[in-house]
């Protein structure tokens, strides 16, 4: 299947040779003009991977990528036009993955968009969501939305197992095992008792479904659809 690549750059001729090339390399494209238009694309979802430009009509592209961040975990590349270390560095602060400065060689992006896109499918990225959560695991940190939920050790490290394993249904003795090691001794509840403390603190306050109870299997994480 190929990677889906959202291109948000209002330079047209920059963005259909970018179209052009990435079409050759099999990814699907869509582009956009604007910040506007770009960050609701982003939004659907439906996008493995961003380009995003600084200087851009309507929402900046540092606006655009704060905003994209609440919600998502996407990989996403910034285009400074500028050799501007201020942009790079923000860039980079607010989650960018990786940025590039124009004009750029067309190696140098697919190769840029190769990394970023390995990087996203290995386990332990840096970010993850599910629904419009985002754990940050380098910050530690946990949003809905960009509200902050504050959580116990145990409840992230919970949370953090099973957004790793979005859409895969995990056993209590599995979660046991990995979130609170072999040598657990305690009662066998714990996990039902801690996807209550998290439904508590998550999907009882955003009015969201996002841990699922498999009857007599255990727990998954999907997206809310
Ligand atoms: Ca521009």
């Amino acid at each position: 299947m190929s990677s889906k690549i959202l291109i948000i750059e209002d330079e047209e001729k920059i963005a259909r040779f970018v179209e052009l090339e990435l079409g050759y390399e099999g990814y699907t494209t869509t582009k956009a003009f604007d910040g506007r238009t770009g960050l609701e694309l982003a939004e659907t979802g439906e996008f493995d991977l961003v380009l995003l430009d600084i200087m851009l009509p309507q929402l900046s592209g540092m606006e655009v990528l704060r905003r994209i961040r609440r919600t998502s975990s996407v990989p996403i590349i910034m285009l400074t036009a500028r050799d501007s270390v201020v942009d790079k560095v923000s860039g980079l602060d607010s989650g960018a993955s990786d940025y590039i400065t124009k004009p750029f060689a067309i190696e140098e992006l697919l190769a840029r968009i190769r990394t970023a896109l390995r990087k996203n499918t290995q386990e332990d990225v840096a970010l993850l969501s599910a629904s419009g959560l985002l754990l940050d695991l380098s910050r530690h940190t946990v949003t809905m939305m960009g509200k902050a939920i504050d959580l116990t050790k145990r409840e992230f490290d919970l949370l953090h197992y099973l957004l790793k394993n979005k859409g895969v249904v995990i056993s209590r003795e599995t979660l046991l095992e990995n979130v609170w090691g072999f040598d657990f001794t305690g009662e066998t509840n714990a996990v039902d008792v801690y996807v209550r403390f998290l439904r508590g603190k998550i999907d009882e306050v955003f009015d969201i479904k996002l841990i699922h109870t498999v009857r007599g299997v255990g727990y998954v994480i999907k997206d809310e659809k």
